[in-house]
């Protein structure tokens, strides 16, 4: 195992790039700890997949260095990284049974029998595969043939890291939730680093204990799931994470205030920058609607989703949403909004530029 090093790594695919936008990395600077759970979160496109096969050697960075530990990998071939890569669709072997299929890593480099069949026994465990060790995998259904996939990865103690690549794509959806609450238990049991590669939220909560958001080629943020939610460092993360996600609001800022609609909107805290396109952040958990509010609306829908509703509400031409498990306003309703202080920041050209005022 291996703490894992990225250090101004840069990509293009293009034979002579110049321009920021010719690369599909544009420059990452990343630590992941060795033994850390990790997701790594973004929209097609935004270069998951050319980082994850840098990381693997599969791809050489146009610039930059890789380091397992002080060893530099990044001109070694991905058999000489040590690393255990599980991919969007199956990758084994249809003759074989599901226990050759997942001893196969471990027989490759000369680990004894009864080695062997202990780990693929505790694997098999693990994934609920115990039953089906003697079946021929052809036999398996998709799901099935992925967790053996996924054991192929898990099998060997002694990798740098274990890579997932969107492993759940085949996965039946009442079967993902099960899966991934697993993968978190055995990356607990078995503690060896893991990179998630996905681009669906709940995925990347769910599994991370360190969520890297890309956008563009770019790492936008790095937290826990808790900080990403709470206090997003860039507008794409407020709005790619949640459900709905936070409201951006365009707004001006005056006399150190910042203005929406008419209504002064109190902050979590100074302003610390307000050179730049203005923009208020709030997610719908937080945005009020009372008698007390100043920002006059119109509701346009109201959607009851069981223990809360999501009101889309119009000011002026801006929608704000809100989620409120309080009464339920109709369509065309008239109501006044307020936004909670404390959970609502101030944003300009995309980025932070509120502080947490001192408790
Ligand atoms: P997805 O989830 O759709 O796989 P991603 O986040 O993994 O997306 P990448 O596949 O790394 O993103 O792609 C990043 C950028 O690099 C995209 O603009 C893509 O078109 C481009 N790209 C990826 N692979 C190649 C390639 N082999 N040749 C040229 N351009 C590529």
């Amino acid at each position: 195992m291996a703490e894992i090093r990225l250090k101004s790594l840069r990509h293009s695919y293009l034979p002579s790039p110049k321009a920021a936008e010719d690369y599909a990395l544009k420059e990452i600077n990343l630590a992941w700890d060795d033994g850390g759970a990790y997701a790594l979160l973004g929209p097609s496109g935004c270069g998951k997949t050319t980082l994850l096969n840098i990381i693997s050697g599969l791809l050489t960075p146009s610039e930059g260095r890789i380091l397992f530990d002080d060893t530099d990998v990044t001109d070694l071939p991905p058999d000489q990284r040590n690393i255990a890569q599980v991919f969007q669709f199956p990758v084994i072997y249809d003759t074989m049974t599901v226990y050759d299929n997942l001893a196969f890593p471990l027989r490759n480099r000369g680990v004894d029998e009864a080695q062997v069949d202990a780990r693929v026994r505790e694997i098999a465990v693990m994934l609920e595969l115990e039953d089906s060790l003697r079946t021929r995998a052809s036999h398996l259904t998709p799901d099935s043939k992925q967790k053996i996939s996924m054991g192929r990865g898990l099998v060997r103690d002694d990798v740098n890291v274990i890579m997932f690549d969107e492993p759940l794509t085949v996965i039946d959806p009442e079967l993902k939730w099960k899966l991934r609450s697993k993968l978190k238990e055995l990356h607990q049991k078995i503690a060896v680093t893991m990179i998630y590669v996905t681009h669906d939220q709940t995925e990347a909560l769910t599994f991370a204990d360190q969520v890297v958001v890309m956008q563009d080629g770019e790492i936008v943020q790095i937290g826990t799931p808790v900080e990403l939610f709470e206090r997003p460092q860039h507008t794409f993360v407020g709005h790619f994470i949640g459900s709905p996600g936070m409201n951006i609001l365009p707004c001006e800022v005056a006399q150190n205030a910042a203005w929406f609609h008419g209504c002064n909107i109190p902050l979590e805290g100074p302003i610390k920058s307000k050179d730049g396109r203005t923009e208020i952040g709030v997610r719908p958990e937080f945005v009020i609607m009372d008698d007390n509010g100043c920002i006059p609306g119109t509701v346009r829908k109201a959607a009851d989703i069981g223990r809360h509703a999501v009101v889309e509400v119009m000011v002026g031409n801006t929608q704000v949403s809100a989620i409120t498990d309080g009464p339920v306003p109709e369509r065309g309703d008239d109501v006044y909004l307020r936004f909670d202080p404390e959970q609502t920041r101030l944003y300009t050209d995309g980025w932070i530029a509120t502080e947490r005022a001192l408790p």
